[in-house]
């Protein structure tokens, strides 16, 4: 009887040599405001997307206010 050596195999291991990752990977999450694959958001207070790391940054207050 003739047995697919695949179908011995746990599909983790399967899935690691075929990909590299043993477990599905999830789509990466995407700004709404840039476009960018990112893993962090920068939100507003509301908890409302504003940027994320790729498209938003810190910015000295007392400079932008020409104090
Ligand atoms: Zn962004």
């Amino acid at each position: 009887m003739y047995e697919n050596d695949m179908e011995l195999e746990d599909p983790a291991i399967t899935r690691t040599l075929r990909t590299g990752y043993p477990e599905p990977q999830k789509p990466m999450p995407v700004c709404p405001v840039c476009g960018a694959e990112t893993d962090t958001f920068v939100v507003n207070r509301d908890g409302q997307v504003v940027g994320c790391d790729e498209c938003c940054r810190d910015k000295d207050a007392w400079e932008v206010c020409g104090i």
